[in-house]
């Protein structure tokens, strides 16, 4: 396999309704789409990045930046057969994982498509249909809250993921309890509590949670580990697993039981889905985070949730969560809480180009010549 040319999008969507963590509040995302093309065939990824250094210390201009100036032309021209050595010719660039992850995964599904597989089943995936949960924002009124969450159980998604940040978490929990005895019910802290606040992961305890996730900084494992021998609730870690090797840290510190794998966070479907691999070996349940996709990434983690270790629902959720109109037809649509994971090659979605190229604020080309 040899890439005659990347090309670049930034492409803006606007989201159903805004989405707030604990640090921020969006109602736009705008993620980088990458096309690689290699002779007659061609691969679609996206880099799912957010605008501001608050997920991780990556923004969309330094994915732009990195994949435009740095990671494009170290492919280019070069030639490759397997994904591990597609990485390796980028090998000395350190972390920028967003940005590698749009260009690898755009490798994957060129790689499967030639060879007329299915991405899912390229990766080694089992499964026909992932379950899929809803992840909500912090909402200020409770009714409102109460009504998206009895529309998605209505709908039929498997469990919902509630956004909680210090002073926003012990009331709303007991509240949503109250009201959905029965409701399979995470939380995520995305890193806002210091070791300090840890009580009040102690009172959420009572609450029959699926699990608490990251509740402390990405680097704190062992404030992890020590709140997690506490707790009867699973500690789930999301920002903190960034590498193989990190996953491998945090299962011998015992800072987590259950492990959220995010294509993004780990620069690509390699990576996830070795800590996967790592995972499904030692018994540590995993589930697909996400970072509101659209279709081209939002179809990758299809693909990889289709992996045997992920037996619990993840983030992938239908398009129409997230946005009013998909870049992939058919639209990604959950039917009673499952999505089907397509068996055509790569992908297994038409990538919409017309309306990326309507839609692309900025488009950049990196060719061999
Ligand atoms: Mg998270």
């Amino acid at each position: 396999m040899r890439i005659d040319q990347v090309d670049l999008m930034i492409v803006p969507m606007p989201l159903v309704r805004p989405f707030q963590t604990s640090s921020t509040r969006r109602w736009t995302l705008s993620h980088i789409l990458v096309k690689v093309t290699a002779g007659d065939d061609v691969g679609w990824g996206e880099s799912a990045c957010t605008p501001e250094p608050t997920y991780c210390e990556e923004t969309t201009e330094t994915c732009w930046h990195l994949l435009r100036d740095h990671l494009a032309p170290a492919v280019v021209g070069r030639s490759w057969n397997e994904i591990d050595a597609l990485t390796s010719l980028y090998g000395k660039i350190r972390r920028n994982h967003f940005a590698k992850a749009g260009l690898e995964t755009a490798c994957w599904d060129l790689l499967s498509r030639s060879r007329g597989v299915s991405l899912a089943a390229f990766l080694g995936g089992t499964r026909g249909e992932i379950l899929s949960g809803v992840s909500l924002g912090i909402e200020a009124s409770r009714e409102r809250l109460f009504d998206q969450i009895a529309g998605y159980r209505e709908e039929g998604y498997r469990r919902v993921k509630l956004k909680i940040a210090p002073g926003r978490d012990v009331a709303v929990v007991r509240d949503v309890r109250e009201r959905f005895p029965d409701l399979p019910l995470l939380v995520d802290a995305n890193a806002a509590y210091r070791p300090s606040e840890a009580d009040a992961l102690r009172r959420l305890d009572a609450f029959d949670l699926m699990m608490i996730e990251q509740p402390f900084a990405p680097d704190d494992l062992r404030a992890h580990a020590a709140v997690q021998r506490e707790l009867r609730t699973p500690i789930c870690l999301d920002e903190s697993i960034h590498s193989l090797h990190r996953a491998e840290e945090a299962l011998a510190l015992g800072s987590c039981r259950i492990v959220n794998v995010k294509v993004g966070r780990l620069g690509g479907l390699l990576e996830a889905k070795r800590v996967h691999d790592l995972c499904l070996a030692r018994g540590v349940p995993v589930w697909c985070g996400g970072m509101h996709e659209y279709g081209i990434g939002r179809a990758a983690n299809l693909a990889l949730a289709s992996l045997p270790g992920f037996t619990i629902p993840g983030d992938v959720c239908g398009s129409d969560k997230s946005y009013a109109e998909d870049l992939v037809d058919p639209p990604i649509r959950a039917v009673n809480g499952a999505i089907a994971v397509p068996i055509g090659p790569g992908l297994g979605f038409r990538v919409d180009e017309d309306r990326i190229a309507r839609l692309a604020e900025r488009t950049a080309r990196i060719s061999a010549d």
